[in-house]
């Protein structure tokens, strides 16, 4: 058995319906996260015990400590495994509307307004070349929140940057609903963000 084991969803997988579908959240849940997280381990098997011993996100802000020959195969699925934990939590069925509390706060200090956030959000995840994920981050060198968009599986903790919303625009988070369609999914993935764990990340950050 692996260090890692795949995290349970937090609802069922026809929860976030309409706007994201029952059989993509199971596929993606049951196939692809357990994916990453079979191969993370796989890939710790050939690591020294002092990295086997780390946390996977200390390990992520420091790939450098990681040997050549696996450090691509940790950055992948280690981001992977990391990346869609958040994911699952950073929705919820009937979520969507605007942020209150503090996070309404950082995205209007570093955005103008809500609405300006969502569009900058919405206009450059789409426009991400292939796969990858549009963030929500908190820069802890400058103390306030950016966008940021990400390669592949790539998490924005191996540029010191902490994960406050992630969007997952791989084809596999949404092809089989709205097949060459991300301006869709994006658009009915608002309904679905769960604002109350976006701060709860925020404030852990801070
Ligand atoms: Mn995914």
């Amino acid at each position: 058995m692996g260090k890692y084991t795949l995290p349970e969803l937090p609802y069922a997988y026809d929860a976030l319906e309409p706007h994201i579908d029952a059989k993509t959240m199971e596929i993606h849940h049951t196939k692809h996260h357990q994916k990453y997280t079979d191969t993370l381990n796989g890939a710790l098997e050939k690591c020294s015990s002092e990295i086997q011993n780390k946390d996977i996100l200390e390990i992520l802000s420091d790939l450098s400590k990681v040997p050549d020959d696996v450090r691509g195969a940790i950055n992948f699925n280690g981001g992977g495994f990391d990346n869609h934990r958040l994911f699952w939590h950073n929705m919820k069925p009937n979520g969507g509307g605007e942020p209150g509390g503090a996070v309404a706060d950082a995205i209007n200090s570093s955005f103008g307004s809500f609405a300006d956030f969502k569009e900058k959000f919405s206009s450059t995840t789409v426009v991400i070349q292939g796969s990858g994920w549009g963030w929500l981050v908190y820069n802890p060198s400058t103390s306030k929140v950016e966008y940021k968009s990400m390669p592949n599986q790539t998490s924005p903790r191996t540029e010191g940057l902490v994960p406050l919303l992630g969007c997952d625009v791989w084809e596999h988070a949404y092809y089989l609903k709205y097949q060459n369609k991300r301006p869709d999914y994006i658009a009915a993935w608002w309904n679905v963000v769960n604002w109350d764990e976006v701060n709860n990340r925020l404030s852990k950050a801070k």
